[in-house]
């Protein structure tokens, strides 16, 4: 394909951003500077006169021909229910406090604190609580920093932004934690020209989050002011199948509302999402049905299960096996999302 100067930026804008695919993953913002995030939604700039096409590169909505290099044998489409892994396993921090201060079993938040005090990575790219405005990318520096972000926002909230920033600044050892897009977005950064995987060896490890789908932040926000709830909420929890709730930690305790009631907010490209499980991260994590307190971790890499382990010799991760009954509802899921994505894709 012949590149005009313009191309890439205007082709990312006409077929993701007007069509209202964007997933507000944050891969292209900073890393073209004509791209910035603000309040839940990627807002363009300024034409872009680059003749890279990096944002398009890296956009993991960005699937029609021509529009990014060969992803090789990284395609979800070859890879099974749950992708490639080495080891499903259930998990928890075994410290308590962390725990408490985290989503379920607090996986994620104790292999960052491990992996920091380790010097396996110097910096985090996570997700903030938000606060006047949307939650947002953050570059955690120390473990408060991580406890700050603990818990799950379930609005996508250009995370991948903040990785830019780090990058930018000459920082290297980073772990990031993300969504299925996200780590998507950085295979798909790995692999794009000219500097791709210059800016890959700056990533120590990634961790991904299972994920049905996420919501606009910002039709989020004004459902819950409609129903008189301040937010940022204290906690989000969007319990496993059957109990179909979205349920919001307030000052006063507890609300549930019925899961359709949020369902018309999901972000319209988390439709065409075909990864349930984050099949380019290391480690993924995701919530246990039947066992509260304990998360779901796929190992998938070598660095993946070399944390993972040396965190449970250490103490720091307590480890049990999954339950046959538990992996097969994992695969049916994610063979589910992906039967669904197929479906609205060819629509
Ligand atoms: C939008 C969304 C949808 C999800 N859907 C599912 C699902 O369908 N099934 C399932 O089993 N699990 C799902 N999860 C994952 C689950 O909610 C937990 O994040 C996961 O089990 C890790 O738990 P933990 O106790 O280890 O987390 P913690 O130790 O509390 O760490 C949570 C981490 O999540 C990151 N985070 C929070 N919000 C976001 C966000 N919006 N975007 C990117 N990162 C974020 C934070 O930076 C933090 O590092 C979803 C999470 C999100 C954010």
């Amino acid at each position: 394909m012949e590149a005009h100067k313009y191309e890439g930026q205007h082709t990312l804008i006409e077929k993701v951003i007007n069509k209202g695919l964007c997933v507000r993953c944050g891969a292209c913002v900073g890393l073209c500077p004509y791209f910035d995030y603000f309040d839940g939604t990627v807002i363009v700039m300024d034409k872009c006169s680059a003749d890279t096409w990096r944002c398009l590169q890296v956009c993991p909505v960005a699937d029609f021909e021509g529009t990014r290099p060969d992803r090789g044998t990284t395609g979800i489409e070859n890879s099974g229910g749950i992708g490639r892994f080495k080891k499903v396993i259930i998990a928890r921090a075994a410290d308590e406090d962390m725990r408490r201060q985290s989503q379920y079993g607090g996986v994620a938040s104790c292999l960052l604190i491990y992996s920091l005090n380790k010097g396996f990575i110097k910096s985090a790219v996570l997700t903030d609580k938000g606060g006047k405005f949307s939650p947002g990318g953050m570059i955690a520096k120390g473990p408060s920093d991580i406890f700050d972000c603990g818990q799950s926002r379930y609005s996508a909230s250009g995370t991948l932004s903040a990785l830019n920033r780090a990058i930018k600044e000459g920082q290297d050892r980073i772990g990031v934690v993300g969504l299925p897009c996200q780590m998507d977005a950085l295979e798909r950064m790995r692999l794009s020209e000219p500097d791709g995987k210059e800016r890959s060896r700056r990533i120590a490890f990634k961790i991904g989050l299972f994920c049905t789908w996420a919501i606009d932040y910002r039709a989020l926000h004004a459902f819950l002011i409609e129903k008189s709830i301040n937010t940022p909420a204290k906690k989000f929890d969007i319990p496993p199948p059957p109990s179909e709730k979205f349920c919001v930690q307030t000052e006063k305790g507890w609300v549930d509302f019925p899961l359709d009631s949020v369902r018309p907010f999901i972000q319209k490209g988390c439709t065409i999402c075909r990864d349930m499980t984050a099949e380019n991260a290391d480690i993924s994590i995701g919530t246990l049905e039947g066992r509260e307190g304990w998360n779901t971790v796929i190992i998938r890499t070598s660095v993946g299960e070399d944390i993972i382990n040396s965190a449970e010799s250490e103490g720091w991760l307590d480890v049990d096996s999954l339950a046959d009954e538990n992996f097969s509802h994992l695969m049916e899921a994610s063979l589910n999302k992906r039967k669904r994505a197929l479906n609205n894709y060819a629509e």
